[in-house]
C-alpha cells in the first residue's frame, strides 16, 4: 500500500522535451502555460516549490546536433539552452500571478540572478518559486544531476520528477504491452537494472541523502498537485 506522504518543500524537474507539446523543437507556448498553472494550483496550497527544467527540446550536448563539437562547448550551449527554457517558465508563472526568480548556475547578471543558495531558499521561504538554471554549471552533467543536487541543497522532501509516462514500468509501456508500473522502487534497484529513470550520478545523490525521488506524468493535467497529495499513478524511488 502506498503511504499518504505530505510535502512542504519540493523541487520539479521537467525535462525540456516535455514543453515541445506537439512540436518537434523548441518551445510550444500553451504546453508552458499548461505545466506554469500545475504548479501556480500547488502553490496555492502553500508549498514551497523549486524547478529544474532541461533544456534537450532545444540542445543536447551528447546529440547529433552537436556534430562532432569538443564536448565541453557542446556542453555549454546545452546549459544556455536551459536558461531560454527557465525564462519561458518565468513568464508563464508570472502570467498565473506566481512570484517567480530565476538562478543560473552561470552567471548572467543582466537576465537573472546567479545561484545563491541562501538567496534561493529566503525565496522559497517567501513562497516564490524558484528556477534553477543552466544545470550544475558544469559540462558532463545532465540536468537531473543538476535536480538531486539542488533539492538536496534546499532541503526539499522530494524531487518530483515529471516525464511523459506515468512512472517507472518493468519495459517501455508504449511498446510493450503487458509492462507493469513499479509502485515502488530502492535506490539500488534502479542502479542495478539500469532502469533509466535518471541518471545514476543524480541516483547516487538522492540515495547517499535520503532524498525520495517520485517519477510521474507531467501531462496529465493536475497530477503534479495530485503527487503532492500523494494521489495518483506514480513511482517512489527510495
Ligand atoms: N548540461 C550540462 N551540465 C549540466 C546540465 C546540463 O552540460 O549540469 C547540458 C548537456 O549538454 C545537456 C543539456 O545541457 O545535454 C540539456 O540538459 P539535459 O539533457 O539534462 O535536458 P533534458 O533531457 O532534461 O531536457
Amino acid at each position: 500500500a502506498q503511504t499518504k506522504p505530505h510535502y512542504r518543500r519540493v523541487l520539479l524537474k521537467i525535462s525540456g522535451e516535455a514543453l515541445m507539446g506537439k512540436r518537434d523543437y523548441g518551445l510550444d507556448t500553451e504546453t508552458v502555460a499548461a505545466i506554469a498553472q500545475d504548479v501556480a494550483d500547488v502553490v496555492a496550497t502553500r508549498a514551497e516549490v523549486c524547478l529544474v527544467i532541461g533544456g534537450g527540446n532545444i540542445f543536447r550536448g551528447i546529440s547529433g546536433a552537436a556534430g562532432g563539437m569538443d564536448r565541453a562547448q557542446a556542453d555549454y550551449i546545452g546549459m544556455l539552452a536551459t536558461v531560454m527554457n527557465a525564462l519561458a517558465m518565468q513568464s508563464a508563472l508570472e502570467k498565473c500571478g506566481v512570484p517567480t526568480r530565476v538562478q543560473s548556475a552561470i552567471p548572467m547578471a543582466a537576465v537573472c540572478e546567479p545561484y545563491i543558495r541562501r538567496r534561493a531558499e529566503r525565496h522559497m521561504e517567501k513562497g516564490r518559486v524558484v528556477i534553477f538554471a543552466a544545470g550544475t554549471g558544469n559540462p558532463f552533467f545532465t540536468t537531473d544531476t543538476a535536480a538531486a543536487l539542488r533539492a538536496t541543497e534546499m532541503k526539499c522532501d522530494a524531487l518530483l520528477k515529471g516525464t511523459q509516462v506515468d512512472g517507472v514500468y518493468s519495459a517501455d509501456p508504449r511498446k510493450v504491452a503487458d509492462a507493469e508500473r513499479y509502485q515502488e522502487l530502492s535506490y539500488l534497484e534502479v542502479l542495478s537494472r539500469d532502469l533509466t529513470v535518471m541518471d545514476a550520478a543524480a541516483i547516487s545523490i538522492a540515495r547517499e541523502n535520503d532524498l525520495p525521488i517520485i517519477v510521474f506524468n507531467i501531462r496529465a493535467p493536475g497530477a503534479f498537485a495530485a503527487v503532492m497529495r500523494g494521489e495518483g499513478k506514480f513511482t517512489r524511488i527510495v
